[in-house]
């Protein structure tokens, strides 16, 4: 069977949230990274999961987290998301064939979007889940003025998570410069293919406060229907 490591980064500093903790916000009673981290635990073939957090969180970490399933361990996450990525793959060990990258902010995500992009790893690919994008996107100049109007039918947004077998992306990690947005973006150019996996648009990331209060009103919708 294959082995899946996965690498959560959770070390942020929650500026745009007024500083709170975003790994250790509640939810529906139970904290984002809980959501984020349980269908990954549920995914039979994942073998180690490494948490990113930041410094005082990772020397101090939650019972609950401590806890959690013998496969979870955490690290001290950097500066940047990419730092604490890479930290985080520096502690999954060499014995995986696929890397999972998942933030823990996105605390939607579902057992079938972790299952189908660890499918896609397996056969070879890069796996990055989105959705299409719905609205027509501008491209705009540093003052935002419209400068282009690209074609909608091409344009997705990347969500986390993004799978990858495992040397792929260690080889692009260890070559990138801490240029990009996403991990999908450090590896186009290292030879695979990488697709697109619907996740259904509702695989948001808690990045403001009001987008809690929609996470929350889907989890609940969720457990109703
Ligand atoms: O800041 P942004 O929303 O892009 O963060 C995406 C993910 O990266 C979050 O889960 C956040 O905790 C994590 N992150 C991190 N270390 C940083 C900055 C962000 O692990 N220094």
């Amino acid at each position: 069977m294959t082995r899946v490591g996965v690498a959560v980064p959770a070390a942020g500093s929650g500026r745009r949230m007024g500083g709170v903790r975003k790994p250790f916000l509640e939810l529906l009673d139970e904290p984002v990274l809980l959501h984020a981290l349980r269908p990954f635990l549920a995914e039979r073939r994942v073998a180690h999961v490494v948490v990113a957090l930041s410094a005082p969180d990772a020397v101090d970490p939650p019972d609950w987290l401590a806890d959690l399933d013998e496969r979870v361990r955490i690290v001290e996450g950097g500066e940047t998301r990419w730092a604490s990525v890479r930290r985080a793959l520096e502690a999954i060990p060499g014995d995986v064939d696929v890397i999972a990258v998942h933030d823990a902010a996105r605390p939607l995500v579902t057992p079938e979007t972790v299952s189908a992009c660890i499918d896609v790893a397996e056969a070879g690919a890069g796996a990055v889940a989105g959705c299409p994008a719905v609205d027509t996107m501008k491209t705009v100049d540093a003052s935002g003025d419209v400068v282009a109007t690209p074609d909608r039918t091409r344009l997705w947004h990347a969500h986390t998570p993004q799978v990858f077998p495992a040397r792929v992306l260690r080889e692009a990690y260890a070559s990138s410069m801490e240029a990009a947005t996403d991990d999908a973006a450090l590896v186009e150019g290292h030879g695979i293919r990488i697709r697109m996996v619907d996740d259904g648009g509702l695989n948001l990331k808690v990045t403001r406060p009001d987008d809690a209060a929609v996470a929350e009103s889907i989890l609940r919708h969720r457990r109703a229907s």
